[in-house]
């Protein structure tokens, strides 16, 4: 059972920051695929629910190389949108291969990049410890089940991964989070707007409280560039990444001109993988190439004994996605 909350639903964008901003009791609902989950389960128990659901925040417009996308766009959308699949194809691929059609017409891209973790102690209040639920109180899948747990940026305080596979993709594009607050708006790449858990797993991102996403900007890659996102689980649909690569090659006579590479399924915050890219960079299209970049990649894992087979079965991934991507395998 909820608790009561009081619902709201504002006019306009600096109503609804003020609102949260102003209330620490306060949070925002767009899509609700996570928010409401998390309150039925007893995890967040939020006095008051600020709908953004119907801002102005929704839609894709192009200026030259770059998309922007409001916020309240659906996953459904953005995978729909014609220059996503001509100019960063795994940025479709990635959303086509998250939770289901029903869904994704619900899912914003602001709630994308803000979903919790699916770490079960994290979702069980009555259970046991964690520390991001609970500061301080320890974690509970570090000797528990651990399969779907991060292998980097991982410590003792916390082993949760960030179960997004949009992301994957985004932050291999450097794509870039625009932010309103009650002072004024301010920008962030997404790859500094995770946090390390480090000793305070309950801080994920940057943002303030009442701050809102208002936009996602997305670099296209270059013409000519081949993209793709692997997603390998246990399930054929319907299900979280166990590990994932999202990867952009640009080849040119058989060498590799340009890498982005980030991994999804194993970090504590979406991945990118800049030392693999830099391996990858004026780098012959080889299988030695790629291996090599998969073993750089993967050269300081935290392992507890359900996440070891992780680092393999990672560095195969990016092997595999690379291979594809240069066509030495079909
Ligand atoms: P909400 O639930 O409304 O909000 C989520 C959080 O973000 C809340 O804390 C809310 O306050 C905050 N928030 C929302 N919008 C903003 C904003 N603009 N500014 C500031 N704060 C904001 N995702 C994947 O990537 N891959 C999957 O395979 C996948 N499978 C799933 C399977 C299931 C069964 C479910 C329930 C979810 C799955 N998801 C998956 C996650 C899903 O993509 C997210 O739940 C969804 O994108 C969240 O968007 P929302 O609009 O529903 O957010
Ligand atoms: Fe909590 Fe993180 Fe441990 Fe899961 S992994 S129980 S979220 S501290």
């Amino acid at each position: 059972a909820m608790t009561p909350f009081e619902y709201v639903r504002p006019d306009d964008v600096a109503g609804a920051v003020t609102m949260v901003s102003t209330d620490l009791g306060a949070s925002y609902l767009a899509g609700g695929t996570t928010q409401l989950d998390l309150m039925k389960d007893g995890v967040l128990a939020p006095e008051r629910l600020v709908d953004i659901s119907r801002l102005p925040l929704r839609g894709i417009t192009r200026r030259d190389d770059t998309l922007w996308v409001g916020a309240l766009t659906t996953m459904e959308e953005l995978a729909a949108d014609p220059t996503v699949a001509e100019r960063v194809y795994f940025v479709r691929e990635a959303l086509l291969l998250g939770a289901s059609t029903q869904l994704r017409n619900m899912a914003t891209i602001g709630g994308n990049l803000l979903q919790r973790t699916r770490c079960r102690y994290f979702r069980d209040p009555t259970g046991m410890m964690c520390n991001k639920r609970t500061p301080g109180s320890g974690c509970a899948a570090l000797t528990g089940v651990a399969r779907m747990h991060a292998i980097l940026g991982a410590s003792e305080q916390c082993i949760a991964v960030h179960a997004s596979d949009l992301c994957v993709p985004l932050v291999a594009l450097d794509a870039v989070v625009h932010i309103q607050g009650v002072g004024g708006q301010r920008s962030v790449p997404l790859t500094e707007f995770y946090v390390l858990p480090r000793d305070r797993p309950d801080i994920e991102n940057v943002l303030e409280h009442g701050e809102l996403i208002t936009q996602v900007e997305i670099p296209l890659l270059p013409i000519g560039a081949r993209s793709g996102y692997l997603k390998v689980r246990d399930r054929a649909s319907y299900e979280f990444a166990l590990t994932s690569a999202a990867a952009a090659l640009l080849i040119e006579d058989g060498t590799i001109t340009k890498a982005r590479l980030a991994l999804g399924g194993v970090g504590t915050i979406p991945w990118r993988a800049r030392e693999a890219e830099a391996i990858l960079n004026g780098a012959a299209v080889s299988d030695e190439t790629f291996r090599a970049a998969a073993e750089v990649a993967l050269r300081d894992p935290f392992t507890v004994s359900g996440t070891v087979f992780k680092v393999e079965l990672a560095k195969r991934t990016i092997v595999r996605i690379m291979q594809t991507l240069s066509g030495s395998r079909s």
